[in-house]
């Protein structure tokens, strides 16, 4: 039963695989399981898997800002919409890789060597920015920014930035596009903006304790910013207006549910978490085959609530870039094959 799709990497998709170092405890295990053999694939025992790059345990948060963070700015400001998701188990390495530790996010962040991928990317747009705004040319250039951060938590959309605003509802204008009705969106033009946005949102993310793990884990979490840039030309008067979003994706984790002690609601939900990602899997092959195929094929973003929102940022000329992060640990391995066949597709 061979799949005829093509892999991730074929689909204009970047696939980067990121492994992080062993924890003290499972070093007690003595093995990592999971090698780097070449700047682009992996042997985990008898199988080797290929990527556009792997990201070996020593790797840092910079190798991955220049890897996925560095493209991502200029795609955005040459006016694409442009995402970084970040897919794995829990524990391996998701949240540290979009975000940081939270001991990173602090007013003088930019010292951090931890700080994950979301500080450096508004680092990078806001000196940017500058550079495009002060440029002696015939255009004048102006920016805006503009922040909002959500949780979608068992098919259900979530305000981080004012988390009374539970159950929000994704809508569509013929105008503006896709869009959550009633979302916080805050002005940013400074670090400080981003790093204030970023404390709140993480803090209000859903951590309750359950049976099987935390609740946080359950969520995919999307921090976006759209941007707008109006050109205004000096001879002859012309103005433009260009709109481009970033998303950076903290997903939900990849691993089967379990459903031991889960009855009620919480089956409910560790159904629909399995669900909303492979449904963001099948969605991007199909988006692959089409690219490659030309053919036209229904493509279906209506299925979960996180591809209804990212439709516009998933198809046409938008760039993704997909972080999947590993555990190195033999304790691992199944979740770790789980991920780098998600990855690969080589089912
Ligand atoms: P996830 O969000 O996928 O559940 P986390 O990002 O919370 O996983 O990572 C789990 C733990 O491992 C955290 O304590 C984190 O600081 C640590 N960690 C993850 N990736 C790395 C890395 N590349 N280098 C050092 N520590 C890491
Ligand atoms: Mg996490």
């Amino acid at each position: 039963n061979v799949s005829p799709l093509p892999s991730l990497c074929d689909s204009g998709v970047q696939v980067i695989l990121r492994m992080r170092p062993l924890k003290k405890d499972e070093d007690d295990d003595g093995s990592q399981i999971v090698q780097k053999i070449s700047a682009n694939s992996i042997s985990i025992f008898d199988h080797t898997f290929t990527f556009d790059s792997v990201a070996d345990t020593g790797s840092t948060q910079h190798d991955i800002f220049q890897l996925v963070g560095v493209p991502l700015v200029e795609n955005c400001l040459a006016g694409f919409n442009s995402s970084i998701f970040a897919y794995g188990q829990t524990g391996s390495g998701k949240t540290y890789t979009m975000w940081g530790p939270s001991s990173s996010l602090t007013a003088d962040s930019s010292l951090n060597q931890e700080r994950g991928l979301t500080p450096r990317v508004f680092e990078m747009l806001f000196s940017r920015i500058h550079e495009e705004q002060t440029n002696l040319s015939d255009k004048k250039i102006s920016f805006e920014c503009h922040c909002s951060f959500l949780e979608i938590y068992n098919e259900q959309i979530t305000d981080l930035l004012a988390p009374m605003q539970k159950n929000l509802q994704i809508r569509e204008d013929v105008r503006t596009g896709v869009y959550v009705d009633c979302l916080t969106e805050e002005y940013v033009c400074q670090m400080k903006d981003v790093i204030q946005l970023l404390i709140k949102g993480l803090s209000n993310r859903k951590t309750g304790a359950t049976s099987v793990n935390l609740e946080s884990s359950r969520s995919h979490c999307v921090f976006t910013c759209v941007v707008k840039c109006r050109s205004k030309s000096m001879s002859d008067g012309s103005n433009s207006l260009r709109t481009s979003r970033i998303n950076l994706v903290d997903l939900a984790g990849s691993e089967r549910q379990k459903s031991t002690r889960a009855a009620g609601e919480r089956l409910k939900e560790a159904g629909n978490i399995n669900r909303s990602l492979s449904q963001l899997g099948n969605l991007i092959y199909i988006l692959a085959e089409v690219s490659q195929s030309g053919k036209h094929r229904h493509v279906p973003y209506r299925d979960s609530k996180l591809t209804f929102l990212l439709q516009e940022s998933l198809g046409g000329n938008a760039k993704l870039a997909m972080v999947c992060t590993v555990s190195p640990s033999d304790r691992c391995k199944c979740e770790t094959f789980s991920t780098l066949r998600f990855a690969q597709r080589a089912k």
